[in-house]
């Protein structure tokens, strides 16, 4: 049996040689509203669901493939998993520094297991609560427009210190990006130059060689599974066009017929949903039209996305919160960025950085729905996205916003922020994040407990949201309200994770110490 940290003491938990299995009581409230005399009412009504959830223990040998590996973050991902997985220090200005996971939800915060019987509260790594992926067993492959091997790339990123760098290079020098998919009209005209290293043929050519691309890796490599990745550049977005991409048999056939307005991570999409794999996009473009979340789902594999939440919108979705939730109602936010890494220069771009502003700009929506007291129906504060190309900054990014808000009878807040983002880094963990959340997600299943014996467990929607909190623009099902609120959006992974161990939503109630 995996070697748990945590145990859970309790007849509705069991443990076996391939399963935790859970008897969990979902509890939700039912509300109905109505309008009597000019005076809103409502009625709510709790609800119970019981359900059995099964936890697969056995951690399957993982395989990561990054579009875009010889980028900023694709470079910095592969050296973070090799520094700590060779456990690496390095000495720098400030003293010697050691390899760490700092910034990871799964490997550097922790959850509140509870208190001991005289003392203080445990607290223990995410990564313990549940059998999870350990980083050190991820292997890692990709593809790139750029032939650079990843030695090169890391130098190209300017990221990491040089004695570092100087300890990875032999160990990245062997590893050498794919050739990739480039259809120039959806990234900028800039990245043209760095164009080297290209699958060429039709579409339905270049989508059969990418798929081969991930057998052979998982063939190669005596793989369970692979995740495939986008932290390629920010495309432009596709349209909608019914017949070529809404569905997907449209999808598919767009693909035989060459159709121009398939963007390259779509056929990426395209290609891990047919070797079912999860597919993860990390940037704010529409990869997932219609036909591939439609295809996704009939190939019984996850996607997740859009745009990782690093640096900005992080703390923009935490500010928001506090604000709308402590009353008070800002009316104008606006956010400057400037950075200097090949991201930005793509974002100079105004088709890329219409991507971009798009992800970003919706943010601060269920906060603002929220709250029927400061917005009226359909009122929004101001939000205005400035993003500026600077060389000089690197991967450096630097993000200056300014909150304005109204306070009581008549007041104003202004906040102002500037946070030096280091992009790269703070990216970093959260791919790690979004692997590891996403491959124990394919391992947890569900079903209602008090139906016939006969009845399957059913996994995770295809659209895997619980993995909104590292996402800027988060992906839901159809219908489904989007959380960007960054507490509410951790909150729903800590309690997931506590419901596959039988285990109540932390309340932090703490009536023991409040009642006499
Ligand atoms: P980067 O420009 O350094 O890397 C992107 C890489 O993708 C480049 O090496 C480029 O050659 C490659 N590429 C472009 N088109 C490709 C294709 N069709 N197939 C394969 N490779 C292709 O950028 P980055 O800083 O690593 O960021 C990557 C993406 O992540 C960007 O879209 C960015 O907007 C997004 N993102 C980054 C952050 C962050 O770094 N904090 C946060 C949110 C989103």
């Amino acid at each position: 049996m995996a070697n748990l940290k945590v145990r859970v003491d309790s007849p509705k938990v069991r443990y076996s040689e391939d399963f935790i299995e859970a008897e969990y009581e979902y509890r939700t409230i039912s509300v109905t509203e109505e309008n009597e005399n000019d005076r809103d009412t409502y009625t709510m009504t709790p609800m119970s669901t019981k359900l059995l959830i099964r936890t697969m223990m056995k951690v399957p040998k993982l395989g990561l493939m990054l579009v875009g590996w010889g980028g900023n973050n694709g470079s910095t991902m592969t050296a973070a998993l090799l520094a700590n997985k060779l456990k690496l220090s390095w000495e720098t200005k400030e003293g010697l520094k050691t390899a760490n996971w700092y910034g990871s939800l799964t490997q550097a915060s922790t959850v509140k297991l509870g208190r001991k019987i005289k003392g203080e509260d445990v607290y223990v790594p995410i990564s313990s609560m549940l059998p999870m992926l350990n980083p050190d067993d991820i292997e890692i492959d990709g593809w790139d427009i750029s032939d650079v091997n990843l030695a090169e790339a890391m130098t190209r990123a300017k990221v990491l210190d040089v004695n570092l760098q100087v300890q990875l290079r032999p160990y990245m020098t062997q590893m050498q990006p794919r050739k990739s998919i480039y259809y120039p009209d959806f990234i900028a005209s800039n990245q043209g130059k760095r164009a080297n290293n290209i699958i060429m043929g039709t579409k339905a050519e270049q989508l059969n060689l990418i798929r081969n691309d991930i057998t052979q890796f998982k063939t190669a490599k005596s793989l369970d599974q692979v995740i495939v990745l986008w932290t390629a550049n920010t495309e432009r977005f596709s349209e909608i066009i019914t017949g070529v991409n809404d569905t997907a048999d449209n999808l598919l056939k767009s693909i035989e017929e060459d159709h121009s307005e398939i963007s390259p991570s779509t056929m990426f999409a395209v290609a891990a949903a047919l070797e079912g794999c999860t597919y993860i996009n990390g940037s704010p473009q529409n990869t997932f039209v219609p036909g591939a979340l439609e295809l996704a789902k009939k190939q019984k594999s996850f996607v997740g996305g859009d745009d990782f939440k690093s640096g900005q919108t992080k703390l923009k979705s935490v500010l928001m919160d506090f604000l709308v939730s402590a009353g008070i109602k800002p009316v104008s936010i606006v956010s400057y960025n400037h950075l200097g890494n090949n991201d930005g220069y793509n974002l100079s771009a105004p088709q890329q950085f219409r991507s971009k502003e798009i992800s970003k700009s919706n943010v601060v929506d269920d906060m603002v729905e929220s709250n029927k007291i400061l917005y009226k129906p359909g009122e929004k504060p101001d939000h205005c996205i400035v993003i500026k190309y600077v060389p000089y900054v690197g991967d450096s990014k630097r993000a200056m916003d300014e909150y304005t808000s109204e306070i009581m009878l008549g007041g104003h807040n202004t906040i102002v922020i500037h946070n030096t983002c280091e992009d790269s880094l703070l990216a970093t963990p959260i791919i790690l994040d979004l692997v590891i959340l996403a491959e124990l997600c394919s391992r947890i299943t569900f079903k209602k407990a008090d139906t016939d014996d006969g009845e399957e467990f059913s996994g995770f929607h295809s659209i895997l949201s619980i993995l909104s909190y590292l996402c800027k623009a988060p992906l839901v099902p159809h219908g489904t309200p989007v959380i960007n609120a960054l507490f509410r959006q951790r909150a729903a992974i800590e309690n997931i994770l506590r419901a596959c161990l039988s285990l109540p939503p932390e309340n932090n109630m703490l009536l023991e110490h409040k009642v006499d």
